[in-house]
């Protein structure tokens, strides 16, 4: 059994997170249930910005809201003293209304419409982040309209991928993100926006991946930027304020997951460029940027389900459903994502049975775990599923008109509703009826 953060077994054999018994949650607030374990959270945070403290690093760690964007976790967040990256208008609403420090705030995406970038201009983000050739001329235009100066950074591309334990070394990244640095369009943007009197441009940004274990990839994204730097400023004398080295720490999701603890990447990442460095003389250090979005929020979390039907296929398979599914964790059947799950009010129980966990959507392919090891179970039992806390309830969905679950977090014994449950009126809110004998 491997249990994150605050998690434990209660005397009554239940899972409790938080101090709080997860039954009695359910029972209070029904399920599915998203629980959300505020101390990881804020362990997460707090290591990642001690790790860069020790070293005496400027930086800045900022939390990929795309991972669990709703007011609570960015009021949460800007009280432990992040950043914050958003990717779209809607993003940056929630933001702004947690009162998000908009200086804060930087503005991602690959296809950034005129008008939320004009959003980001009004309500005056720290950066954009930007991305394409079509997003500079777009950006000048508009600083030019409004004479308003912003700070800038250039994702760059650098033709590594890593994913888990492997990176792969790709000559021209054919990415839909960013510069590349291997074909000189990072090159010729530099010189571009260098040009432009309305951008300051801050530095440099790249992600090379996502639940990564490994801290090699960083360390050769960083060579090769590095590498980069040096004909920037041979060339066109720049060099950069700011180096920010995306996100993509992994998490253990199963037994079959090795990741580093969060601060060893950051440790990796700051030695290998103040190794860089010393090919500079007469350079300042950059700031050291990251965005961790799984790392922060994806161990805290945990979906409480209540068990319902099952089916027993002889010799073949044993189906438990569950009273969600794709709706609320989407990950299995969109990219064979794996998870652990407990019985949670059976916790002292032994494994008696090898189930498969299906959603209850009308979709064969809506299943959540092959090939558990579970206790006999009933429809009075609850499934908790761990480290559902990123991209969860971020890409949770209305299929089968089934409303998105209710978000608890949980801390020291207490409890609060952050996120309420979608109702049927919620549902329909959106819809308009059918004006009689219009299309008669
Ligand atoms: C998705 C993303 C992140 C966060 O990735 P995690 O794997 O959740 O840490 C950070 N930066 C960028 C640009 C991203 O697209």
């Amino acid at each position: 059994m491997n249990l994150h953060g605050t998690a434990q077994i209660g005397e009554n054999h239940h899972l409790w997170i938080g101090g709080m018994d997860t039954i009695d949650l359910a029972k209070k607030y029904g399920t599915p249930l998203y629980l959300y374990d505020v101390a990881l959270i804020k362990n997460r945070a707090r290591g990642f910005k001690k790790a860069f403290e020790e070293k005496g690093i400027g930086y800045q760690v900022a939390y990929a809201s795309k991972a669990f964007s709703s007011i609570a976790i960015i009021q949460l967040l800007d009280q432990e003293g992040l950043s914050l990256d958003v990717v779209s208008g809607g993003e940056l609403f929630t933001a702004l209304q947690a009162d998000f420090p908009a200086e804060r705030i930087h503005f991602h995406g690959n296809n950034k419409s005129p008008e939320e970038l004009e959003f980001a201009l009004n309500a005056g983000v720290g950066c954009i982040v930007v991305d394409n050739f079509f997003e500079i001329s777009l950006l000048k235009t508009l600083c030019r309209k409004r004479n308003q100066k912003i700070k800038i950074l250039l994702r760059l591309t650098p033709g590594i991928e890593a994913h888990t334990h492997d990176y792969i070394i790709t000559g021209q990244e054919d990415s839909k993100f960013g510069f590349d640095l291997g074909n000189g369009q990072a090159d010729a943007a530099l010189k571009e926006v260098l040009d432009f009197e309305l951008f300051e441009v801050l530095g440099v940004h790249c992600h090379i991946g996502s639940q990564i274990f490994e801290t090699d990839g960083f360390t050769l994204a960083i060579e090769k930027l590095f590498n980069h730097f040096h004909t920037w400023d041979k060339e066109c004398d720049f060099f950069p304020k700011v180096v920010n080295l995306g996100g993509g720490f992994g998490i253990q999701y199963t037994s079959e997951d090795t990741p580093l603890l969060p601060e060893q990447y950051v440790t990796a990442m700051i030695d290998e460029v103040s190794r860089q460095m010393n090919l500079f003389e007469d350079k300042q250090m950059p700031e050291l940027w990251i965005e961790p979005g799984r790392s922060l929020v994806g161990d805290a979390g945990t979906t409480i389900y209540s068990i319902g039907s099952q089916k027993e296929i002889e010799g073949v398979r044993h189906y438990v459903s569950v009273d969600g599914g794709m709706t609320d964790n989407i990950r299995p059947a969109l990219y064979q994502a794996k998870y652990d799950a407990y019985v949670a009010n059976k916790m002292n129980e032994k494994p008696s049975n090898t189930v498969s966990i299906a959603g209850k959507c009308c979709e064969s392919g809506d299943m959540l775990i092959w090939d558990l090891e579970l206790p006999n179970v009933t429809d009075s039992d609850y499934l908790a599923v761990t480290c559902t806390g990123a991209y969860g309830y971020s890409m949770a969905n209305n299929y089968n008109r089934i409303g998105r679950p209710a978000v608890v977090f949980v801390e020291n014994g207490d409890e609060q509703l952050v996120v309420k449950r979608e109702t049927y009126e919620d549902l329909i809110r959106q819809d308009l009826p059918l004006k009689t004998k219009v299309f008669v």
